[in-house]
């Protein structure tokens, strides 16, 4: 049920949150408005739903503050036709805001009771443009390439090249690149060949798993 309670908070969290920090895309703001938030986080922290930060969904994985998905989504510059491929569901909050403003979401997880949660979460709330695979997205997903974006939501290492090799042309990459610690918020656009790389700004994330990622047993420092 979505409590009018609810929907005041999200809607809040929208003034006080995003646009309060410079978040002006129109098509990211409406977004952030409709989709309920409280529905992606385990139901102990419902309350906490619109807070300014991250939180807990369990097998040691985040869904991201409210701002974060909002700049990772607005530095992808989306017009509504494209096709995304994001890697790390999560929770499937961040696939749900792609899911409102472009055609057609494509989403990796590795963890596979995240992925099946989320894929009937997103079913539930009828959203029909978004498939969930299970994998390891640090190699992206060649079958459904190219990508007019794509969205690293765990962080890297370093900028896997099979990702950009994904990019249509005009596409760009989103990735926290860095440690464990602390990443940079990156963005990789290609353009006639050419790889154009800009660092954004500062971010936390969970670690990106996988063979262009960190390794299993790996401690990332
Ligand atoms: N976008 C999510 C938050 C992601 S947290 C949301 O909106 O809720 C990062 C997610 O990336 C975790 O679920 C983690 O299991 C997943 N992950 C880490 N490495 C991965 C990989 N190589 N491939 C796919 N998913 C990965």
């Amino acid at each position: 049920m979505i409590s009018g309670n609810l929907e005041s908070d999200r809607l809040k969290m929208v003034e006080t949150q995003i646009k309060a920090r410079g978040i002006e895309n129109r098509l990211v703001l409406e977004a952030l408005k409709k989709v309920p938030r409280h529905v992606f986080v385990p139901p102990d922290y419902s309350d906490s739903a619109y807070a300014d930060r991250p939180l807990p969904i369990g097998l040691g994985q985040t869904i991201s503050q409210p701002y974060m998905v909002a700049i990772m989504t607005e530095t992808m510059n989306l017009e509504g036709h494209e096709k995304v491929l994001e890697v790390g569901t999560g929770s499937g909050y961040q696939a749900a805001i792609l899911a409102e403003i472009v055609d057609h979401v494509v989403s990796l997880e590795r963890v596979p009771e995240l992925a099946d949660a989320a894929a009937e979460r997103l079913r539930e709330l009828g959203y029909a443009n978004v498939e969930i695979h299970l994998g390891d997205g640090s190699e992206g997903y060649a079958a459904r390439a190219p990508y007019d974006a794509i969205v690293v939501t765990a962080g890297a290492p370093e900028i896997p090249g099979v990702l950009v090799d994904q990019l249509a042309d005009g596409g760009r990459l989103i990735i926290p690149v860095g440690n464990s610690f602390q990443q940079t918020l990156t963005r990789v656009t290609v353009r006639d060949g050419e790889r154009k790389t800009e660092k954004l700004e500062g971010c936390v994330f969970v670690p990106l798993i996988g063979k262009f990622g960190w390794g299993e047993c790996e401690t990332p420092d």
